[in-house]
């Protein structure tokens, strides 16, 4: 085996940040720009399975990740094994000048494990970013129409254009402008906010969002609708039931393209493979990135055939885009999560988490929403008392808490206020446990 196992226990020998890593972080102010910020500024030694363990010997529960991409555990043998293969032949030709099977064979998987069985095909690229703006640039191409719609509270990336396509401002926009056009925001189905109840929030949001398509936009004129099944950074927003499906029949009935964001949702995170799967959605086209290799940088645009080739010989591509090493990661992460049904184990986890954290909110008027699905799930921090307004202080008081305890924890939310957890999809139920009760040992001491 090509990694040392890891003793899947937390240990906590220093205060957290230990000295090693305080001593790294004042050395990085002189070197990495300030703009570039670190949820928990513990310098990695190592990492495998739940656990990263730092410079300082201390090893830290996984709650998050690194922001849902390592869903197969960090590290995973195989996943190394097969990259560690793949680098000792040949690490770059760049497809676009010399091909290789690893790309043909990414390409294959991903036609046949996304939604639908419809004839289907592939692009590989490096990020996340970087597939959302393929995925328009081949809406645009293919309808020949310019209009993008979003909605509120997405993300979709940094570059220009997925700024646009992403709604909060800051940290993500504020100052980088002029930003691309022909974007259009429209309200998001938001059960734990809609102003008529959860109840009725699907049907009422994707009515506004075809009335105002309709009046503003002109449906003719629109290129693609592009949505995340469930919002990420926008704080694990699952919309209101029937809000996806709606929207996909309108697409269809107006020859728009229906983009599925499933850059963080994707791979077995939210207890299937896809995330559309919940409702039966099947996109025209998915981006995928985050969970696609196990740590390594891959992204993915897939969909109809009749509209990935529509695109000009020559119009898609990019110098590293299916880097060999990065495929054969995710060949081999593909394999882990189908052959130990880590989308059954997401599940799993989910329904833990979910009990643990409704119990805890039921104890905690701040706790407005627990919400999510699978190994996604987020709790929304409110003043309490039926105030919604979000209670961003408890939230760092959390955040301090579970850090200084060993547990790495994510925060989200257009407000701020929105505490999520990703543990990898292989975390053992001890280490669930034992994070679930650092938490809620930092709500009973707020
Ligand atoms: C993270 C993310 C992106 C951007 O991915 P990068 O790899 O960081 O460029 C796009 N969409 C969603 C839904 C994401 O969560």
């Amino acid at each position: 085996m090509a990694t040392t196992e890891i003793a899947q226990a937390r240990r906590i020998v220093t205060e957290i940040p230990g000295p090693k890593s305080r001593a790294l972080q004042e050395r990085r102010q002189q070197a990495v720009a300030q703009g570039v910020g670190s949820v928990l500024p513990v310098y990695v030694q190592r990492a495998g399975g739940g656990i990263v363990e730092d410079i300082d010997g201390n090893a830290l529960i996984d709650f998050g990740s690194g922001i849902a991409v390592t869903n197969v555990g960090n590290a995973d043998p195989r996943v190394v094994e097969r990259a560690t293969e793949q680098l000792s032949r040949f690490t770059h030709t760049c497809f676009m000048v010399n091909p290789y099977e690893g790309y043909v064979e990414v390409c294959e998987a991903l036609n046949r494990v996304t939604p639908g069985d419809h004839e289907k095909r592939s692009i590989l690229l490096n990020s996340g970013a970087e597939a959302v703006e393929n995925a328009v640039k081949i809406a645009r191409s293919a309808t020949g129409r310019q209009a993008v719609v979003v909605f509120d509270h997405a993300y979709h990336g940094r570059t220009n254009l997925t700024m646009a396509l992403t709604a909060k401002n800051m940290p993500y926009k504020q100052g980088f402008g002029p930003f691309a056009g022909e974007v259009y925001r429209m309200p998001m189905a938001y059960p734990f906010r809609w102003p008529t109840g959860p109840e009725n929030c699907g049907p009422e949001a994707a009515q506004q969002a075809v009335d105002q398509i309709t009046k503003q936009i002109g449906a003719q004129n629109v290129a693609a609708v592009l949505i995340e099944p469930i919002q990420g950074e926008g704080g694990f927003i699952e919309p209101g039931p029937g809000f996806l499906p709606e929207l996909a029949e309108f697409c269809r009935a107006n020859g728009i393209v229906f983009i599925a964001d499933e850059v963080q949702t994707g791979f077995a995170r939210t207890g299937q493979m896809f995330a559309c799967e919940h409702e039966g959605v099947v996109p025209d086209l998915i981006t995928t990135a985050k969970g696609i290799a196990g740590g390594l940088p891959l992204a993915a645009v897939t969909g109809r055939a009749d509209l990935m080739d529509a695109v000009h010989a020559g119009g898609l591509g990019g110098t590293y885009g299916g880097n060999p090493a990065a495929c054969a990661a995710a060949l081999a992460a593909l394999e882990a999560i189908e052959s130990a049904d880590l989308a059954g184990r997401a599940r799993a986890i989910g329904a833990t988490m979910l009990e643990r954290l409704r119990a805890l909110a039921d104890k905690h008027d701040i706790i407005g929403d627990v919400r999510g699905r699978g190994a996604m799930i987020a709790i929304e921090l409110v003043k309490g008392g039926g105030d919604l307004s979000p209670a961003t202080d408890a939230v760092a008081e959390v955040m301090r808490y579970c850090h200084s305890q060993g547990l790495v924890l994510l925060t989200a939310g257009t407000y701020g206020n929105v505490i999520r957890m990703l543990p990898p999809l292989v975390i053992g139920d001890d280490l669930l446990d034992e994070g679930l009760s650092i938490l809620e040992e930092a709500f009973a001491r707020l």
